[in-house]
């Protein structure tokens, strides 16, 4: 730190001394013996004052020239004038300005503390914005680039200034017509002593230019820029060599490993992507740590790394591989230490051999089924081999999967639906269950048992419940112009479209396109559904049942929700589930459950529906426990449309008739 300024001393000193001998004046002049040196004195004094006040000190200032040029760093204690100090700053920054403007690159840099962006001539350009209205911040970006890679570029600049990492973007300019106009934005975090970051130095090129591309991919081509490990990229062209050796000497042997952390995304969102990525961090040093020095591993998915184990000598029984791929496994399950807390993370690996296979696409379809495999199975978390039966049960799901997609563009699928029937109102039927067929030309029927949970696994689901609900909410509304005004149509909503950010805004959307009123729509989820990010879906009940419509809860029993969750919940129906009425006239056990869930439903001010009842018996003992509503083949199957038509016209009477009839 500089106490003064070396400038202002000597000035100080010399005003001082002028002052000093300016005192003698009046004596010297009143004294005629000194009378001939008056004049000289009183001009000696006159320059000394006229010295400190004018005169720039050149000796100081060359010194100082001459301390930088040479790169000499004054001594701690020398005290270094403030105002050259931030000339100089500001000249260095105005000379990195000057080199960035004519250079024929973009650049941009971004101040942490002022949050102010400078944007280079060149980098002004490649965003089609003029010199004259670019304004110094992220605005700039943001306002000339597609919103999606705007949220994309946020997420990388923050998870790179949290991490210290580079980074590296593809953007598209907004308006692009049929030849979009593609950036790279990259960015190097800056670093202060302490290792916070200062600043972010960036550079902006055009994606199509060969030359960037070159300089781009000679840095990333390669790399995962978070973990260090190597990229898809790289691991594909490894194992393509390994593939061809494989061809080449038919006893080399060697095995891919993929390796997934279990439920990735809930770290993400119950921690931050911060913790994320040192999440990842850790994993991947982990495995290094446990490979021998010439394995290949990757990073090839957000969550997942994979590992080419060269030139094994495995006898038979592949002890060999299986040691290794324990011993990475047990490695990479260890809690974490993060921030003064442990951190528990499940690890699911699946294994592959080349025997029998001669293409990268073979291995890696072996790998990927049995990794899917062991995600779906119940031993989630644990290592699975692959076995040719495997690839079979795979290639069925992956051809289903493709079918359920060509059946919702051709709107193949179709709803059914089932009575829900109130014992207690003469046998009034209440609402309709929608339950999905599929009518496949080639296979005939499929049960949505089986079709369901792999468009919900592969996400069609969405896609798939937006054409059930339009569909369930038409056929409701064309039910209620017909006289059936309080009937209530309950469609089925798995956990994947309930967790939707614009759930409600579609649903608000589907009632105004279909002018149904929402007091004659239900939607059906099942209690893992409920439970699952509990705060947030109690937040969309609440929206829902602010809106009118109804909620139920599925396959009640089976799963997950407690009492307080259930008290929570702003909902108005139970659905025991199948399972439990099954065996309430033989099985003790589920006859004290189905009184529990009755009385709990009761206490709680539920409807409650009984789900799968079939005999008389299981009717006569529900009705005997107080339970009103159900639903089952003892009454109906589900029903095509055309039948429920017939099964309302007999089945349904209004409320008064019941009262009448009951009376
Ligand atoms: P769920 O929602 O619990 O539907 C009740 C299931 O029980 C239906 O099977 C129905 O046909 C069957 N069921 C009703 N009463 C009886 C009975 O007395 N005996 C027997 N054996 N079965 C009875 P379904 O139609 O095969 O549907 C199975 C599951 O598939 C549904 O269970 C639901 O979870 C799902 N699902 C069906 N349609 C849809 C849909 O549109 N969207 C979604 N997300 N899931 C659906
Ligand atoms: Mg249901
Ligand atoms: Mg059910």
């Amino acid at each position: 730190m500089r106490l003064f300024d070396e400038k202002v001393v000597l000035r100080f000193l010399l005003v001082m001394a002028s002052i000093f001998f300016a005192l003698f004046i009046p004596e010297i002049l009143s004294n005629k013996e000194y009378i001939f040196w008056s004049i000289p004195y009183i001009l000696a004094d006159f320059f000394l004052v006229v010295v400190a006040v004018l005169y720039r000190f050149p000796i100081i200032g060359n010194r100082k020239r001459m301390r930088e040029d040479v790169n000499i760093a004054p001594p701690a204690t020398a005290a270094v004038p403030i105002r050259d100090f931030k000339k100089d700053l500001m000249e260095r920054d105005e000379l990195f300005q000057m080199m960035v403007d004519i250079s024929s690159n973009g650049f941009w840099t971004f101040d942490v503390v002022t949050g102010k962006v400078y944007w280079s001539q060149r980098a002004i350009k490649l965003l089609r914005a003029s010199s004259n209205d670019a304004p110094d911040s992220f605005e700039l970006l943001k306002s000339r680039i597609v919103e999606s890679d705007w949220l994309n570029f946020k997420d990388e600049l923050a998870a790179s200034l949290a991490s210290g990492e580079k980074f590296s973007t593809v953007v598209t300019l907004q308006g692009g017509s049929s030849k979009d106009v593609r950036l790279v934005v990259s960015g190097h975090v800056q670093l202060n002593a302490d290792g916070r970051p200062i600043r972010i130095i960036g550079a902006l090129n055009d994606a199509s230019d060969k030359q960037d591309q070159e300089k781009q991919s000679y840095y990333y081509a390669y790399q995962d820029a978070l973990t260090g490990v190597y990229n898809r990229k790289f691991f594909l062209e490894k194992l393509k060599v390994d593939v061809d050796m494989a061809l080449q000497r038919p006893d080399y042997l060697f095995a891919v490993a993929l390796l997934d952390i279990n439920r990735f995304g809930a770290i993400n969102t119950s921690y931050s992507i911060n913790v994320g990525d040192r999440v990842l961090r850790v994993v991947a040093d982990r495995i290094k740590s446990q490979c021998r020095a010439n394995d290949t591993i990757a990073r090839i998915g957000p969550d997942v790394f994979a590992i080419v184990l060269h030139d094994i000598q495995s006898g038979d029984d592949d002890s060999d591989v299986k040691a290794i791929v324990r011993r990475i496994h047990n490695a990479v399950k260890l809690p974490i230490q993060l921030e003064g807390r442990e951190l528990y993370i499940g690890v699911s690996m699946a294994v592959a051999l080349n025997r029998e296979v001669d293409c990268v696409e073979d291995i890696m379809a072996n790998v990927t089924s049995s990794l899917r495999e062991m995600k779906k199975g119940a031993q989630q978390g644990g290592i699975q081999f692959f076995s040719g039966g495997i690839r079979e049960k795979a290639m069925k799901l992956y051809k289903l999967e493709f079918d359920i997609r060509k059946a919702i563009q051709a709107q193949e699928f179709v709803l059914f639906y089932q009575p829900i029937v109130d014992i207690a109102n003469g046998n009034r039927v209440v609402a309709l269950e929608a339950l999905v067929r599929w009518n496949q030309s080639e296979n005939g029927f499929i049960s949505p048992a089986e079709f369901i949970p792999i468009a919900e696994e592969t996400g069609l689901i969405i896609p798939m419940g937006a054409q059930i609900l339009k569909m369930a909410c038409l056929q409701a509304k064309k039910w209620v112009d017909d006289g059936y005004t309080d009937l209530q149509v309950a469609v089925n909503f798995s956990a994947k479209q309930f967790a939707l950010d614009n759930l409600v805004d579609d649903l608000k959307q589907v009632l105004l396109e279909t002018h149904l009123n929402p007091k004659n729509l239900k939607l059906e989820i099942t209690e893992y559904t409920a439970v699952c990010e509990a705060d947030k879906t109690i937040a969309v009940m609440r929206a829902l049942s602010g809106m009118g419509i109804q909620i139920s809860i599925d396959d009640f029993g089976t799963g997950y929700s407690s009492l307080s969750h259930l008290k929570q919940f702003p909902i108005h129906t139970l659905k025991m589930d199948k399972s439990f009425v099954d065996h309430v006239v033989d099985d003790e056990e589920d006859a004290s459950f189905a009184r529990m869930v009755i009385g709990l439903a009761k206490s709680l001010n539920l409807d409650l529906i009984a789900e799968g009842v079939e005999t008389e018996a299981q009717l006569d003992f529900l009705r005997s426990e107080g339970c009103r509503l159900i639903q089952g083949f003892y009454f109906s199957k589900p029903l095509s449309v055309n039948d429920t038509h017939e099964y309302l016209a007999k089945h349904y009477h209004a409320k008064k008739k019941v009262a009448e009839v009951g009376a």
